[in-house]
């Protein structure tokens, strides 16, 4: 268990990522930037799509099914919604001419595609995207944001996953209502990813860290399965895992393990080397401050690491000698 000073660091790292005015301050400051940079390298595959792109290649010949993420988020202008919907498009050529395998996934958030502008904006890119990814083989997964968006993030992946087979999304396991969601979204055909759930929110939603939200993600996992829905059990909870297979619910079509990038690369490849399917999230770009403050948020040791990768950007090796 952490300790309460690691909880209040994650509280506050937490909080601290919700500020859009210092993501975008951040942007604006090539020292700062750059120094953060060497810390947030151990979990992002690089600025550019090549970047991420190579990254994959490397990570899909030791035999790891590849997620590839475009991070960002609450883009405020319609002109840069569209530049990011051009940027997945030219992902998914990229992913086609790089050969990855069939079945290689694009991540995304909505509001990183349209929905801080508008609900109609974000459909509109999404459909595009579907019909963009769908003739290549690739899959889409919409990634789960605060709770303040889930109506309408599940509104738009209804319309869009009622027509597409290819599109998956995410579910946050600490909020109270996500056993009414899966349930309720079992009856289309897309992945389900779940997850703990990154954000901070208010304690009348969600449940924090512990016990009980560990049986609760057994228990959806548990039902997700019953109905042999195609699901990605996306954790580094090794007691979690260790679990879920004494349950015998990993060895099952369709399922799978999946790890974000930089974290916990050993209990990956121990999976893949003990037959599961494992699938590896790639992020790329340079919208990576909240994905940062949340990697540093959930396991509070990982500030200090931060720490010396800042005061010696070399260090950062990636990928990290354990997936092979
Ligand atoms: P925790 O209980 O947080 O951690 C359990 C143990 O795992 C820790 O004790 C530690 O040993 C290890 N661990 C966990 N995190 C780290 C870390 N950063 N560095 C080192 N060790 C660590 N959240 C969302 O809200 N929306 C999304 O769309 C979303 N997509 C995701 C996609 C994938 C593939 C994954 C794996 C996670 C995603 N998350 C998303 C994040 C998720 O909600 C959790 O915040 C994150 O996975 C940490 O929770 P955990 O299940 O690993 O367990």
């Amino acid at each position: 268990m952490p300790s309460p000073e690691e909880l209040d660091a994650s509280f506050a790292l937490k909080s601290i990522a919700r500020n859009i005015s210092l993501k975008s301050s951040l942007q604006r400051m090539p020292t700062v930037y750059s120094v953060l940079w060497s810390a947030a390298q151990r979990f992002v595959t690089g600025e550019t799509r090549q970047e991420g792109i190579d990254t994959a290649k490397v990570l899909a010949s030791l035999g790891y099914d590849i997620c590839l993420a475009y991070v960002g988020e609450n883009t405020a202008t319609e002109q840069a919604c569209q530049a990011a919907l051009d940027e997945f498009v030219a992902l998914s050529q990229a992913i086609e001419t790089a050969s990855l395998p069939k079945g290689t996934t694009i991540s995304f958030d909505l509001s990183h595609l349209g929905l801080a502008v508008s609900q109609s904006l974000a459909l509109d890119h999404f459909h595009h995207l579907a019909q963009e990814t769908k003739g290549r083989g690739i899959c889409l997964m919409v990634d789960m944001e605060e709770s303040d968006k889930l109506e309408a993030i599940l509104e738009v992946y209804q319309q869009v996953a009622a027509r597409h087979q290819h599109v998956g999304i995410t579910l946050s396991a600490h909020l109270y209502r996500t056993p009414q969601d899966l349930e309720a979204l079992m009856h289309l055909p897309g992945k389900i990813r779940l997850v703990k759930g990154a954000y901070q929110e208010p304690e009348e939603r969600a449940m924090k860290r512990g016990e009980t939200l560990d049986e609760r993600f057994l228990s959806l996992v548990e039902a997700a399965i019953s109905t042999q829905h195609p699901l990605s059990i996306a954790t580094h909870d090794q007691h979690l895992l260790q679990e879920i297979e004494r349950r015998k619910l990993l060895a099952v079509a369709h399922v799978e393990v999946e790890m974000l990038y930089g974290v916990r690369p050993d209990l990956l490849k121990q999976m893949k080397q003990a037959g599961y399917q494992t699938l590896l999230f790639l992020p790329y770009g340079r919208e990576w401050y909240l994905y940062l403050c949340h990697r540093l948020a959930e396991y509070p040791p990982n500030l200090y690491r931060a720490l010396a990768d800042c005061a010696q950007p070399s260090r950062t090796q990636q990928p990290s000698s354990d997936y092979f």
